[in-house]
């Protein structure tokens, strides 16, 4: 059980800004992502692409905004939780309980979910058998390639992903690389190398062919492809890998009890809390009159929903409102204070 002042759902520019108020005035938050690296859509998204809305950044891309506010929080040693999703919120007493998908539990009295259009979750396939044999053949991304070492692998998809296992598996695994269309999305160097590795014999490439079925019992013993003029073959698998891109989806916040409008969390303004209290929600997942999905406006937000967190966490103490050009205090939480 990690015991924290404000438990942040999202690790989003908004999430991660609002750990840096949070810590300004001397809150402790921990951070849960779904994803496997920080920066929510910044990064999953446009990575590279400029950005010109940031207040005193002319431009950066999502990247190295990502990378700033990172540096930015530095001092508050903040640990991220990643690859785990918020699954359940439940009430104990004065706190929330909050527990992930991989079975970590906090306790804390404030939640800011700051889930920007929820989690981002991959595409899966449609075939029957492809649940059941979820994470025990059939696999979405990759934790541990060690894990697939001398298997006969299977990897559907055209865009880099794809193409890039297919070409790493291949130097310990049996790579079988299957995509719908004859031409591969991902960068054409990628796609030459599949090819010259098909052509020494060290992968075998499948297109257009896509899966129609999964067979085995205990584990997966086939796979059946299929093209579009009804063609059809099986192919001996021990595992299959899909990447078919992701699709966000708003997950369990549904299910928390949360007023919700249009796939949205409506806020009061003040401070950004939700219908339940010590609950607040800030950035895109947030609605109120005037909502700009801007992230400056997430900005905005988090640094309103951190001084309502304070009032819950240290409820026997008194918020003091300080600028960090003049307060000692917060200079030394920063660690940039001078000795006189
Ligand atoms: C192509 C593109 C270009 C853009 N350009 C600009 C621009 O120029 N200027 C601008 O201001 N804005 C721009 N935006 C919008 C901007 O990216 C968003 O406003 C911003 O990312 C919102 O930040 P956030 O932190 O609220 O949410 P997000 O960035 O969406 O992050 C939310 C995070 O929460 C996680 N999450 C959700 N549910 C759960 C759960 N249950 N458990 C654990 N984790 C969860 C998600 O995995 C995600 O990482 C652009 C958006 C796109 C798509």
């Amino acid at each position: 059980m990690i015991k924290t002042d404000v438990l942040v759902i999202g690790a989003g520019p908004v999430g991660i800004f609002t750990v840096q108020q949070l810590g300004l005035i001397g809150l402790k938050a921990e951070v849960v992502d779904n994803l496997d690296k920080i920066g929510g859509q910044c990064i999953e998204l446009y990575p590279d692409k400029p950005i010109y809305d940031i207040p005193a950044l002319p431009v950066c891309t999502g990247e190295s905004l990502t990378k700033n506010l990172l540096e930015q929080i530095k001092p508050f040693k903040t640990n991220f939780y990643l690859n785990e999703r918020v699954q359940e919120i439940s009430k104990e007493e004065n706190n929330w309980k909050i527990i992930t998908s991989g079975k970590k539990t906090f306790l804390a009295p404030n939640i800011i979910i700051a889930a920007g259009v929820g989690s981002f979750e991959p595409r899966k396939f449609s075939v029957k058998g492809a649940e059941k044999f979820e994470n025990k053949g059939v696999f979405y991304s990759i934790k541990d390639k060690n894990y697939f070492k001398n298997k006969k692998v299977s990897i559907f998809g055209g865009g880099d992903s794809a193409l890039d296992w297919a070409i790493e598996l291949s130097k310990f695994a049996e790579v079988t690389l299957v995509h719908r269309r004859e031409e591969f999305r991902g960068a054409e160097h990628s796609a030459s190398v599949a090819r010259k590795l098909e052509k020494e014999g060290k992968i075998k490439i499948k297109t257009p062919y896509q899966i129609s079925s999964i067979e085995g019992e205990d584990k997966i013993s086939n796979i059946t492809i299929k093209k579009d003029d009804g063609k059809i073959e099986k192919i001996p698998t021990d595992c299959i890998l899909g990447f078919f891109g992701l699709i966000m989806k708003l997950g369990p916040i549904a299910d928390w009890g949360l007023n919700l409008d249009s796939k949205k969390i409506p806020v009061n303004t003040e401070n950004f809390q939700t219908n339940k209290k010590g609950i607040f929600a800030i950035g895109d997942i947030c609605t109120y009159p005037g909502k700009l999905k801007l992230i400056l406006s997430g900005f905005h937000e988090g640094a309103l929903a951190a001084r309502a967190c304070f009032k819950l966490a240290r409820p026997n103490e008194k918020y003091r409102f300080e600028f960090t050009t003049t307060s000692k205090t917060l200079q030394e939480r920063l660690g940039v204070k001078k000795s006189d």
